[in-house]
């Protein structure tokens, strides 16, 4: 279950593994979707480039994670495929709700490690 409280500390783990700074992230949001403030139903053209956005954004999440482990043992190394792989499907459940209720809820909070 994400929380609210815990979305500032997932950009800053965003931004400690990802090549792209956390303003240029948040301006990105904010200029991709000028009717996400109001809550009420985005394009399907914006949802679409927030999902890909996101996409990318996990992309670089798992590439830094199985970097990061790359020297430890199999053991390790499959629990890191886990945590990848939950997070997709926690990403997966995200658009889901997205696609459904047409709204760009608030940005992935990728978990801490
Ligand atoms: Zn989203």
């Amino acid at each position: 279950m994400w929380t609210q409280r815990r979305v500032g500390a997932g950009l800053l783990t965003a931004a400690l593994l990802l090549p792209v700074p956390v303003s240029a992230m948040q301006q990105a949001f904010q200029r991709g979707s000028p009717r996400q403030a109001t809550g009420s139903g985005v394009t399907a053209r914006t949802l679409v480039l927030h999902q890909r956005e996101e996409r990318r954004e996990f992309n670089g999440f798992a590439r830094s994670l199985r970097a990061q482990f790359r020297r430890s043992n199999g053991v390790t190394r499959a629990s890191v495929e886990r945590v990848i792989k939950d997070v997709l499907l926690d990403l997966r459940a995200h658009w889901r709700l997205e696609t459904r209720t047409r709204t760009i809820a608030s940005p992935f909070d990728f978990p801490d490690l």
